[in-house]
């Protein structure tokens, strides 16, 4: 009970501490609340809009308003918001395997991609359907020393046959810093400037509404992300979605379904409700993970262990990385948080081979729609140097509740 106490002191001092960075979090959920607001009032959003369509769902009135709403958000031609995609991951590969065709090649700017598409670009597992088995070849620009865009060895980087520039804006399950707006920007006007017509794909997951810009808005040509992180706002159950120039969109969605059909159809069920209503949530639900996230960064740091972002730093996406350079502590991060879920509590995860990833990974996230990493997650490869990467929660008094359960767990 006293250790209880004393870490609610903690908590409390800390929160005292970071209300600086909360309030810039305040000023980015209000723009972005009230863009998404007026994007439902543009578009005249009203109850027939929510139905779905069954069968081939031909003339979804929802789902194409949908995607209209969509595409004013980013400020984008055209989108494709869909419960067809299965994960991010499929989502994105829609767009890879969309535009790109046999003797082209896939850039990947900020160090390699996210773990789950080593497999879909080929360079890990059997290859059978991947991009190299379609002879699409690849190549990674690796980070400077410091983490940075290596930009001096951009240009050796990008040929004639270099298509699409692939830019990750978050940090995956790696300690590189996640890529803002602004060095995004950089990226585009750097790649365009080298060779004007390649493709330029921002990779979007966890990235939504954590800043007043999308990456459409500083140049990007696409961009994907997923229903069941930032997008959603913790209520829509499955999807994802594609944005950015109509005829890059277009091929996509003829990835996605077929050739002559394309995007027309794909019957939406139950969807259309969910993911406006996700999408009408999603801002205030960003602010309340980043609230969390910013939370946790502090304490941590306090106790000694490398965070990133650091709390007061500027950020790009909700996760948070936590350094805790033990096997044993990440384990018993996950527990603590699995522990403290509305769903699953009584589970335990273990560290496992999981589709799509090399490593041995834990998950915890007792959640409502599976797998979902915007409603409290934590996460890592086993793999040095032991992070835990935190997604910090549908609402912030339920990070708070269960970082007590971590804090008083993890030396016992
Ligand atoms: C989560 C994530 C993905 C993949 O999404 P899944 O839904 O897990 O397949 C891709 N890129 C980034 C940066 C991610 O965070």
């Amino acid at each position: 009970m006293k250790k209880e106490l004393e870490i609610l002191n903690e908590i409390e001092q800390a929160e005292e501490k970071i209300k600086s960075s909360w309030d810039k979090l305040s000023y980015i959920a209000n723009y972005n609340h009230k863009k998404v607001l007026q994007a439902f009032i543009d578009n005249n959003i009203g109850t027939h809009h929510l139905e779905g369509t069954t069968g081939y769902g031909f003339n979804d009135l929802g789902r194409e308003t949908l995607e209209k709403l969509v595409s004013q958000i980013f400020k984008s031609e055209a989108s494709l918001v869909r419960p067809h995609f299965a994960s991010g991951t499929h989502t994105i590969s829609c767009v890879l395997f969309g535009i790109l065709r046999p003797g082209d090649e896939l850039l990947s700017v900020v160090g390699k991609p996210y773990d789950t598409l080593e497999e879909v670009i080929g360079v890990r597992g059997k290859g059978y359907g991947s991009l190299a088995d379609w002879g699409i070849s690849y190549k990674v620009l690796p980070l400077t020393y410091d983490n940075t865009v290596d930009y001096d060895k951009l240009p050796d980087f990008i040929n004639k046959k270099t298509k699409l520039v692939l830019i990750q804006r978050s940090r995956g399950y790696d300690l590189r810093p996640s890529v803002n707006i602004k060095e995004i920007k950089k990226i585009i006007q750097y790649v365009k400037q080298i060779k004007s017509d390649t493709i330029c794909f921002v990779d979007n997951c966890y990235g939504e509404f954590c800043e007043t810009e999308e990456p459409i808005e500083v140049g990007a040509d696409i961009i994907a992300g997923s229903f069941i992180k930032n997008f959603g706002g913790g209520i829509t159950p499955q999807g994802g979605y594609i944005t950015g120039k109509s005829e890059l969109v277009f091929k996509a969605g003829n990835r996605l379904y077929t050739p002559g059909m394309g995007a027309k159809v794909g019957a939406t069920l139950g969807f259309n409700r969910a993911a406006f209503l996700g999408i009408f949530l999603a801002p205030h639900v960003v602010e309340e993970a980043l609230k969390g996230a910013i939370l946790a960064s502090y304490i941590f740091e306090k106790r000694g262990y490398k965070v990133s972002p650091r709390w007061d730093e500027y950020r790009t996406d909700i996760v948070q990385a936590i350094c805790l350079n033990n096997p044993e502590l990440v384990k018993k991060f996950c527990w603590s948080i699995q522990k403290s879920s509305p769903i699953d509590s009584y589970l335990q995860p273990i560290p496992e081979k999981i589709d799509g990833y090399n490593d041995k990974v834990i998950m915890a996230g007792g959640t409502f729609t599976e797998g979902s990493s915007i409603e409290l997650s934590a996460d890592g490869p086993l793999r040095e140097p032991y992070a835990v990467y935190l997604q910090a929660g549908i609402s912030y008094r339920y990070l708070r509740i269960a970082l007590i359960k971590v804090l008083k767990n993890l030396y016992e």
